[in-house]
């Protein structure tokens, strides 16, 4: 077992102009059978490889040596007594790129000692959705340059920020409107005991300063009291992504919905009914919203009595039942991470949105078991329809009206 590569220095030949990248292996390991190589990084997957004149394997050791461009590669090889041509030696760098092996040594070793030791697991972490385009310090980078808007720093959002920050997201604004308070305590561990009455974006503002002074953060001690001052805030911080925990007043969630759609900012949103926990997004004019899923009225003349039964039900839970927070810690603590996993996604793309138009849904009676339930796109929202979303309305993604499947 031989090829070992798992720090993020760059190894070093002379730096010329820029020539293509420096391909560099990832912590991938190789052994040989024979004539053939087994290639492994990700251990779901491995390669095998015939390589009778053992050329493949040399590469392999320059590309875990790294610095070298596919020229110089090349050259290499050939002055090894292994004559390969530049051509060939890119093909297999492109194969060993789609294969997720290799990142570009010219992208790496760009972060202080300091920061590499700080984002040391993330950046481990982003190995992983790293390729010779984009290396784990440009997904860390992503995260230093985004700028997330906390609303609410209770139950859902005080469990969500620690992991904004451990991840390193490089700009915060929080913003609550509420006092420090015992009944916190059985899931909110931003607070302390003696903070009780304090106000709590106040503290959460100094747990993060706390935590880690590099990040930029700032409290709001308010609430949303409309949908224009919500346009308003939005306008001002101008975030990346939108944390939303907040419960109060009950049009609030519709409000967010239609400021970031029309903003296209996407927003994660955690919450609770009853034993059941929910995260889900909006990825605006990519996703169906909020407002694609609004339940129709039971009493319409055009629906069957069966689902006519199920709104009824619904829309008395939904309009007349007390919002009771039955959130205990792990409940909460399980949702804020899969929310900040969420945001995550949105800042740095290293995979797709998982919960945009389609809420996780978690039954915490039956062992925290796991669905998704999505919700169709309706082409005439009044909120993320096309002609909500025309020319001019500040979106700045493709609005695609197609419905994304599943039902509600
Ligand atoms: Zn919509």
């Amino acid at each position: 077992m031989r090829g070992q590569a798992d720090t993020a220095a760059t190894t070093g030949t002379s730096r010329t102009p820029a020539r293509g990248p420096r391909p560099r292996l990832k912590a991938v390991v190789w052994e040989r059978t024979g004539d053939e190589l087994r290639v492994v990084y990700d251990r779901r997957e491995q390669l095998i490889i015939d390589d009778e004149a053992g050329v493949v394997e040399a590469l392999l050791e320059l590309l875990h040596a790294g610095g070298r461009t596919v020229a110089e590669l090349a050259d290499a090889l050939t002055a090894a007594g292994r004559p390969v041509g530049a051509d060939d030696v890119a093909e297999a760098v492109a194969a060993f790129d789609a294969h997720g092996l290799l990142e570009d040594g010219d992208r790496l070793g760009r972060l202080a000692p300091e920061d590499a030791e700080r984002h040391f697991s993330s950046l481990s972490f982003f190995q992983s959705f790293a390729s010779l385009s984009r290396s784990r310090e440009d997904f860390q980078e992503s995260l230093r340059n985004a700028h997330v808007l906390v609303l609410g720093t209770g139950g859902f959002n005080s469990n969500l920020l620690p992991h904004l920050c451990g991840l390193g997201v490089g700009r915060l604004t929080l913003l609550d409107r509420d006092a420090v308070e015992p009944r916190n305590f059985a899931r909110q561990y931003l607070y302390r005991w003696s903070e009780i009455g304090q106000r709590k974006v106040a503290r959460a503002v100094e747990w993060v300063r706390a935590f880690d002074p590099s990040i930029d953060v700032r409290g709001i001690d308010a609430g949303i009291e409309g949908p224009e001052q919500l346009a308003d805030l939005l306008d001002e911080v101008r975030p990346d992504v939108v944390a939303d925990g907040i419960d109060h007043p009950g049009e609030v969630d519709s409000w967010v919905n239609a400021a970031c759609v029309s903003r296209g900012v996407p927003f994660v949103r955690g919450g609770m009914w009853v034993t059941e926990g929910l995260v889900w997004s909006v990825d605006p004019g990519r996703s169906a919203c909020l407002q694609c899923a609004s339940l129709p009225d039971p009493d319409a003349a055009d629906l069957d009595a069966a689902t006519a039964t199920a709104l009824a039900g619904l829309t008395l839970h939904d309009v007349r039942q007390p919002r009771t927070n039955r959130g205990i810690g792990p409940v909460a603590g399980l949702l804020g991470a899969l929310g900040a996993f969420e945001v995550l996604r949105y800042l740095t793309a290293f995979e797709p949105p998982a919960y945009a138009g389609s809420s996780l849904v978690i039954d915490f009676a039956a062992g925290c078991a796991m669905r998704q339930q999505s919700w169709p796109r309706d082409p005439a929202c009044t909120v993320c329809g096309p002609t909500a979303l025309g020319a001019g309305s500040g979106v700045h993604r493709d609005a695609v009206a197609a419905p994304i499947g599943g039902g509600r």
